[in-house]
Formats: structure tokens, C-alpha cells, sequence
């Protein structure tokens, strides 16, 4: 499968679309099923050729987790998911419901708490030391699926999430991007997500057209921090106090925009656990995307994941929040 990056400004997500699929890329997703206990146990249900693991990418994760181990940072992991939906074929951010479960399962084996990330928030503000072996689970966009797919699964298990949703959109198609995760799926509803909250899920603003907030100013950028909150409180009838800057893009004016705007704290997409108060304004969140093999994942979540973002961003030349880091 040849990726292929579409044109986008300053800020804008950059996502990595499949152009052509081989025909070997199609067979093997069909046919070939790894033995137990290897990388990629689950891919019956995952994408193969170029998403199949590289041996480059776990090797350098292996490393990375070794000097994880040793230099371990105690901090605590906000995940970032976007869509856990069936036809992961046609998008990186598109993780497939099976392999969603058994994530969900490894974090249940290797002892993980879920802590609620409004929880995390007031922990760093306080000053608290942040507990061991927890994780925070995020989903941007509010993607219908997640009603189908993600929440049932978390349901099984006890486990809550924090839902981002750009409010122009709900119940209609994620169209503010062209060739976006899950272009014509539906948001979730007001129903649906009144449903959710009912059952312990949380839902925050992600602005009010998902538009990058570093190219607003003035009224526009006051709008997406403010309404996107207000039209949230009000519908759910509950309070919003975290935003998600739409595609991590901040900068400090907008951070302090958010901050004026009455948040306690802000995600962005710097692949990082969080351990200080100083990161509240751009709290770190780790992409899973639908490469990230079970290394990868034990990676984020322990932390290690940020030396191999580092060492990748640094052979890349500079930061890059491409939605690629296939580890
Ligand atoms: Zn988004």
C-alpha cells in the first residue's frame, strides 16, 4: 500500500490516506493469520502490507522501552484514539474493533487503572503526585461508532472515556475535511451522547468548526472556545472545563485564550505522559492509530513511546505530529 500525504496547511491534520492497495496487501489481510503471541496478533482483523510491523520500528521500540526502564519518568498517559470502526481499510486513525478489544485487554492484564482525565487535570493542578500504572483514554471528534463500537467494549470492562466533540457537527457527517477518518460517518447525536454521559462518559469541546486555532484571532477564536463549551454545558447539562485543540494545534496565545476562556486544562498531541502543572495548557496525548502493534501500544502506555517519537522527529528534521509513527 503506497501512503500518500494530502496537502495541508499550517496546523491542519495531516493524514496519511492509502492511494492503491496491492494485491499482495489484500491477500495477506485475507489469508494470513500470525501464530500466537507474535506482533500483530490480532492482524486477522488489521490492515496489512505497509501496516504490518517493520522490523526497524520494533527494534528502535524495544530500545527505547529498555531505556524506558531504566530512566522511567513517572508520569501518566492521556491515549488518543479517533474512530474504532470496522472498515479500517481506508484510514490510519481507523482502529478496528477487534484489535480496540484487545488493547482494552492488555491494559485489564498488565494491571492498568483508567482515571477519568478530569481527574488528571485536578491531580496536576493540585500539585499531586499522579498514580502509577493509570491511563487516560481520549477519542476526538465523537465519531457515531464510538456508541456502536468503543463504548460497548469499555462498558464490558468498567472503563469510562473522555469524548471530544466539535459541536457545529454533532449528528451530522465529519465534513469540515475532505478525505477525513471516517468522512461520512455521522457525530453522535445529543441523544446518544446524553446516553453516554449517563453511563460514566465524559464530553468536551473540540471547538466549534474544528478549525486550527492558530490561524484565528479576536471573535473567532474567543467563538470556539467559548461557544463550543457553552452549547456542551448545555445540551449534556453538566460542566466541559477541558478543551482539545483540533488537530493539537496551540501556541501560547491560544492557550491563553483557553485559560481566559475558563478551562482548567487543554489536550494537545505532543506524544508525552504528563507528571506537572505546567503541562495543563497542552496536556500530551499518544496517538493510536491503526499501525500500532502491541509493542507500540506497551510503549505509550508505559511512556516509552516519547524516545521513540523524539528520535523519529529528530531523523524527520523537526517535530511532527503525522499521524505515522507506526510503532
Ligand atoms: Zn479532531
Amino acid at each position: 500500500m503506497r501512503l500518500g500525504r494530502r496537502t495541508a496547511g499550517r496546523g491542519q491534520e495531516l493524514v496519511w490516506a492509502p492511494e492503491s492497495v496491492s494485491k499482495w496487501g489484500k491477500w495477506f489481510t485475507v489469508h494470513i493469520k500470525p501464530r500466537r503471541g507474535q506482533v500483530g496478533e490480532c492482524s486477522w482483523a488489521r490492515p496489512m502490507s505497509s501496516d504490518r510491523p517493520r522490523a526497524g520500528s520494533e527494534a528502535l521500540l524495544l530500545a527505547c522501552m529498555t531505556w524506558g526502564r531504566v530512566f522511567a519518568r513517572r508520569g501518566v498517559p492521556i491515549l488518543c484514539y479517533h474512530r474504532v470502526a470496522d472498515d479500517a481499510a481506508g484510514d490510519i486513525s481507523t482502529v478496528a474493533p477487534a484489535v480496540f478489544r484487545e488493547q482494552m485487554g492488555w491494559l485489564q492484564e498488565w494491571g492498568f487503572r483508567i482515571v477519568g482525565l478530569e481527574e488528571l487535570v485536578s491531580l496536576l493542578a493540585c500539585h499531586e503526585p499522579v498514580p502509577r500504572r493509570s491511563v487516560v483514554l481520549t477519542f476526538d471528534d465523537g465519531y457515531e461508532s464510538f456508541y456502536h463500537e468503543a463504548s460497548e467494549t469499555m462498558r464490558e470492562l468498567g472503563y469510562t472515556a473522555s469524548v471530544f466533540v466539535p459541536t457545529d457537527y454533532v449528528s451530522g457527517a465529519a465534513s469540515w475535511e475532505e478525505g477525513l477518518a471516517g468522512s461520512g460517518e455521522k457525530l453522535l447525536s445529543w441523544e446518544q451522547m446524553g446516553e453516554l454521559a449517563g453511563a460514566g462518559f465524559s464530553f468536551y469541546p473540540h471547538g466549534v468548526t474544528h478549525r486550527p486555532l492558530t490561524q484565528l484571532t479576536g471573535p473567532d477564536l474567543e467563538r470556539e472556545l467559548r461557544e463550543s463549551r457553552e452549547v456542551l454545558e448545555d445540551r449534556l447539562g453538566r460542566p466541559a472545563r477541558v478543551f482539545c485543540y483540533p488537530y493539537g494545534d496551540c501556541e501560547a496565545r491560544v492557550e491563553q485564550a483557553a485559560r481566559a476562556a475558563g478551562y482548567d486544562g487543554a489536550c494537545g498531541l505532543t506524544p508525552d505522559v504528563n507528571w506537572s502543572a505546567e503541562q495543563l495548557w497542552n496536556l500530551c496525548r499518544m496517538q493510536v492509530l491503526r499501525t500500532t502493534t502491541r509493542r507500540g501500544f506497551e510503549a505509550r502506555v508505559t511512556g516509552a513511546f516519547r524516545y521513540y517519537a523524539r528520535l523519529r522527529s529528530l531523523v524527520r528534521g523537526g517535530a511532527d505530529r503525522r499521524p505515522r509513527d507506526d510503532g
